[in-house]
């Protein structure tokens, strides 16, 4: 096996902290005993006698360099803050390592567990997930723009009950067998009102389903509400949205109706198969209050999986309250009234509204906020503008260095003499330059440089993460606490918001208006 080439990298802020603790020599001492618990082979060790907050040392630079070079495999330092205490340049070396199929290790703490490691790590899932809004985005509206031109957009009207798709024309056109059976279905529920009485009476018939299946109750309802069936195609009528269930922890997604005014009517796509007044009538029933009020009504705690109760520590379930008529929502810890276990807690109901906004805005602050978001942000809005070349081209480095590697294993093994080592070693340093080269002017274009970045830019990015947090809805906030993953823990006075959030110091808030709030960072 081909050892992993470590580089130790040491770092103490002045000559007053080389005196205590941990000195240059311990750090590295316990870098390379590390390295050698982990069968690495320590191939540099760098030493900087200077500030964490700068990445104006001359090991720092070392470091980059060797890493372009793909001398070394792992950066290995004592702890996460002798590398950087700047977060920001954290993710830059990160960058770096990852570019060059390296990686940084720490003696001291896992960097997924340090609170700086699991900020970028939190924050990239972010940035992935607002990216992918965007794609989302962008997908949409091209297929609005397909949908206002009377074609059925991709994806829907293939998979519908009753009709055919036809791919030449973009249109729908009736299938004359099925279509029968939803008139039938229409007519029986007008009669009887009944979901399941019309599932089962079409099970007993022998009728198949869709897919040659059974029919179920929630078939019916589906196939009833469909406006398809009255001629017409409405694209964006509905939208789907990430919640939890019952436990909390597994998503799920939820359709919900849309406002009137995003709806596209796809004119002359759909031909009508259920005729007005059937329509129009089993509608009607379908919208009856009395028969509405018979359901029961979703109550959504976005909190919900997320909340400790500030006194005892169990979690916290949502419950509505109905004062006067109106419903209030609420939180409130598990062991307040619990009938099942003996324990029983003293919080009281903290309200949901007042809740949800205090950990909402401590989210936004910090998210508006650190200079990670930031390099992040631009590090995946430059993507894509040349990343085949680029990927192809550390396709072609890292087979270099495999070569590489391998080179140096047959020479271990005696297999080969030093002369046609260093021949071929010549031979492969100049494959490299070369890509180094060309993947070096690729990626000025395209990776930020923290130090070149000019404050005005800096302040565009920051207003753009806010304007995306403000115009973010449900499920968008959603995703926000999923990625930051968020917990809250909460009295009725006082809230504290933790996640992967590097929140430096305590917020209150007065008691009048909201929640008394306070926030850590672990
Ligand atoms: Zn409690």
């Amino acid at each position: 096996m081909v050892p992993v080439r470590a580089l130790v990298y040491s770092r103490v802020s002045t000559d007053a902290q080389e005196r205590d603790g941990t000195s240059l020599d311990t750090q590295e001492r316990a870098c390379v005993e590390y390295a050698q618990s982990q069968g690495m082979m320590v191939v540099e060790r760098i030493r900087d006698t200077a500030s964490g907050f700068t990445l104006d040392r001359p090991g720092m630079e070392q470091i980059r360099q060797l890493l372009r070079q793909g001398a070394v495999d792992v950066v290995l330092s004592y702890a996460v803050d002798r590398l950087s205490r700047n977060q920001n340049h954290i993710g830059v070396l990160l960058d770096a390592a990852e570019q060059a199929g390296a990686r940084l290790e720490f003696v001291t703490e896992r960097f997924e567990d340090s609170p700086i490691g699991r900020f970028i790590v939190g924050a990239r899932a972010f940035i992935g997930e607002v990216e992918r809004e965007k794609i989302a985005e962008r997908t949409m509206r091209g297929k609005a723009e397909r949908a206002r031109s009377g074609r059925i957009p991709q994806g829907m009207g293939k998979g519908t009950y009753g009709y055919r798709y036809d791919r030449q024309s973009g249109l729908r056109v009736v299938d004359e067998l099925q279509a029968t059976v939803v008139r039938h279905i229409f007519q029986r529920y007008a009669a009887t009102q009944s979901f399941s009485k019309v599932s089962s009476e079409l099970n007993e018939e022998g009728t198949p389903a869709f897919s040659g299946g059974r029919w179920y109750p929630l078939t019916i309802r589906r196939i009833l509400g469909n406006e398809s069936y009255s001629g017409h195609l409405i694209y964006r009528r509905t939208k789907r949205i990430k919640t939890r269930n019952g436990n909390g922890r597994t998503p799920r997604t939820r359709v919900v109706v849309r406002p009137k005014e995003d709806w596209i009517p796809v004119d002359g796509s759909t031909p009508e198969i259920v005729d007005r007044a059937t329509w129009e009538r089993v509608q009607r029933i379908l919208q009856d209050p009395e028969r509405i009020r018979r359901q029961p009504t979703p109550r959504i705690y976005p909190l919900r999986g997320r909340m400790r109760c500030g006194i005892c520590a169990s979690a916290m379930v949502g419950q509505t309250l109905t004062v006067k008529g109106k419903p209030y929502r609420y939180y409130r810890c598990r062991h307040v009234y619990d009938k099942n276990t003996k324990k029983t807690c003293s919080a009281r109901y903290v309200q949901g509204e007042r809740l949800e906004e205090v950990v909402w805005q401590e989210v936004k602050r910090v998210l508006s906020d650190p200079g990670i978001v930031i390099h992040e942000l631009e590090r995946a809005a430059d993507q894509g503008i040349d990343e085949t070349e680029v990927s192809r081209l550390q396709a072609v480095l890292s087979e270099v260095a495999e070569r590489e590697k391998r080179l140096v294993h047959l020479f271990t093994l005696g297999d080969i003499n030093e002369e046609a080592v260093r021949n071929e070693s010549v031979n492969l340093a100049g494959e490299k330059r070369v890509i180094e080269e060309r993947l070096a002017s690729l990626n000025t274009a395209r990776t930020p440089n923290p130090g070149r970045l000019n404050q005005m830019r800096l302040e565009h990015i920051c207003q753009g993460i806010a304007d995306w947090l403000d115009r973010a809805g449900k499920s968008e906030r959603e995703l926000a606490l999923d990625a930051l993953q968020v917990t809250v823990e909460a009295t009725k006075d006082e809230a504290t918001v933790s996640g992967v959030l590097p929140v430096d110091h305590p917020k209150f808030i007065t008691n009048k208006q909201s929640c008394r709030c306070s926030s850590s960072g672990e």
